[in-house]
């Protein structure tokens, strides 16, 4: 067995279902996914850590409640086609990669983007493809998705993922005006030209930057 499945076992159990998750695809994912791969050396003890960690170049790694969370709401069927904005480490697309057919992946830190490619090739995610870019213009090219998820902070809710998202799909993305805290949310396309948003509560990432997003300071 996986040595470190019991630190999963129990990462599952005490942060995911004490905090009243259920959706048992979602589980199974994050007790399966090899969280420890993502984490750099020098925090591998904090691996399984009810927290989000360092990745290097400011950026994190999300507390896996939060990445359990976005995967749940985003309702993801096997056959769903999925567009990721903030590959960061690479740990919610192997999530994604789980629970769906295809992820499409976007990271604007190339550094970033190249270690997440090795690290997913070695976890044996096979249907996830890395590009480096700006997400905040989402990915027409592969467009439209089932699902997209956001896992940086925008100011607003960019319009191309609401244009990218087939009728009936769902985007799920933290946005607010302050750069320290603010709403998640979940936005779901329910014909072409109409949209319903739900608050699914108060969280704090890191800012999406780039042309639709914050300005880098
Ligand atoms: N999902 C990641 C994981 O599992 O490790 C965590 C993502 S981290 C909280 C947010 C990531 O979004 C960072 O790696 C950051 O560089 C990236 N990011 C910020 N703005 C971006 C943009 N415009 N396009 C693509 N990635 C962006």
């Amino acid at each position: 067995m996986d040595p470190k499945q019991k630190e999963r076992d129990t990462m599952v159990r005490e942060q995911l279902e004490r905090r009243g998750l259920r959706n048992a695809r979602v589980l199974d994912a994050m007790r399966s996914v090899p969280r420890h791969l993502f984490v750099n050396d020098n925090l591998q003890k904090h691996a399984y850590a009810d927290r989000p960690l360092t990745i290097g170049h400011y950026q994190t790694i999300s507390q896996p409640y939060v990445v359990a969370l976005m995967c749940d709401q985003l309702e993801l069927a096997n056959t769903d086609k999925v567009l990721e904005i903030g590959t960061g480490s690479g740990y919610a697309a192997a999530v994604l990669s789980q629970l769906c057919e295809r992820v499409i992946t976007i990271e604007r830190i190339p550094d970033l983007a190249e270690k997440a490619r090795e690290t997913l090739a070695q976890a044996g995610c096979s249907n996830v493809t890395v590009h480096c870019g700006d997400g905040t213009l989402g990915h027409q090219e592969d467009a439209p998705f089932d699902a997209i998820l956001v896992s940086a902070a925008a100011p607003s809710v960019p319009e191309a993922y609401k244009q990218q998202l087939r009728a009936g799909g769902r985007l799920i993305i933290p946005a607010g005006h302050s750069r320290s805290s603010q709403s998640l949310y979940r936005v779901r396309k329910k014909s072409d030209t109409e949209f319903s948003t739900e608050d699914l509560g108060g969280v704090a990432f890191v800012p999406l930057i780039g042309e639709k997003g914050w300005q880098e300071t």
